[in-house]
């Protein structure tokens, strides 16, 4: 499964904005990198997943909200793999109806629902040992799959792009841009859109995946971009997106991509990014996720 998947398309946009400011903006289409598996879930869990087989791993146990991308996606790649799969779901049973748990569930996931409170738990070791006790032999990979294992798989998306002067994409763990960090060639910068409120933290948080990022110049995070926090979205920035995605034919979603895009055009507007530079933005996948309508 992690073998066979061909480099996603690479498309040139056009916008008057951009002519406007004397850039180029390519996307990188890894929503389109495989069917199910939708795109950075697809790169960081190459290289987890690798690792659980290796360990000869009984099953898989991850965490996720309920529309998360990274539930889907494991649940596709367990069943792909014949591996199964819990999903340890923030919400209510009765979100189990929703296209994304829907489709997990179709693919083999077993669902559990626990209270926003026990949630917070997440990486509390007594709470993991706890579940894990009834999951003995499982892999438990943490929300969004953001471990140290993500990042080659990330990495490798460098093969697949050309030479630019930006590399943009959204932001939420950090472990989709600290994979980019560790084989960042010398002359791209690498800008990334926090989709969360309140992101100060975020810049540990990638440091602390990858160590070197602490002294690495080449990267900045763009914090004040997050819509009012995460999944949510303002009328007139769904509005603006609905139609950027028009103007560039380019399907976006509200919460990451569509968000991350807009960010970087008012950026653009604001004269953030020099004349003449050449940008890519990484599209990240999650179109199931808008699937409700966002
Ligand atoms: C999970 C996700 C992200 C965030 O990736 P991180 O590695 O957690 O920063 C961005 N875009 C999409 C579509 C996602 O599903």
């Amino acid at each position: 499964m992690f073998d066979q998947a061909s480099p996603s398309p690479l498309q040139s946009l056009q916008h008057p904005l951009l002519e406007r400011h004397r850039l180029r903006l390519w996307i990188k289409r890894d929503d389109l990198l495989h069917p199910r598996i939708s795109g950075n879930k697809w790169r960081k869990l190459k290289y987890v997943l690798r690792q659980a087989l290796t360990e000869h791993a009984q099953g898989l146990l991850s965490f996720g909200g309920a529309w998360s991308n990274h539930l889907h996606a494991l649940a596709a790649a367990g069943q792909a793999l014949g591996l199964p799969t819990v999903g340890i779901v923030r919400g209510e049973p009765a979100s189990a109806a929703n296209p994304t748990l829907s489709d997990a569930a179709a693919w083999g996931m077993a669902l559990r629902f626990v209270s926003r409170q026990d949630y917070r738990r997440r990486q509390d070791p007594d709470w993991l040992a706890a579940l894990a006790a009834g999951h003995s032999g499982f892999y438990l990979i943490p929300e969004g799959g953001s471990t140290a294992l993500a990042l080659p798989g990330v990495a490798e998306l460098w093969r697949e792009l050309p030479a630019v002067d930006q590399v943009i994409l959204p932001v939420a763990s950090g472990g989709t841009l600290a994979g980019l960090l560790t084989a960042r060639p010398a002359g791209t910068r690498i800008t990334g859109y926090a989709v969360l409120k309140g992101a100060g933290w975020l810049a540990r948080t990638v440091s602390a995946l990858y160590p070197p990022a602490t002294l690495d110049p080449g990267w900045q995070l763009r914090l004040e971009h997050h819509g009012g926090g995460y999944a949510k979205c303002p009328a007139q920035d769904r509005q603006r997106i609905l139609e950027l995605a028009a103007e560039l034919s380019v399907p976006l979603e509200p919460v990451y991509s569509g968000k991350a895009i807009l960010g970087l055009f008012r950026d653009i507007e604001a004269g953030r990014y020099p004349a003449g530079s050449r940008l890519l933005f990484v599209h990240t996948g999650g179109l199931q996720g808008a699937r409700g309508g966002l």
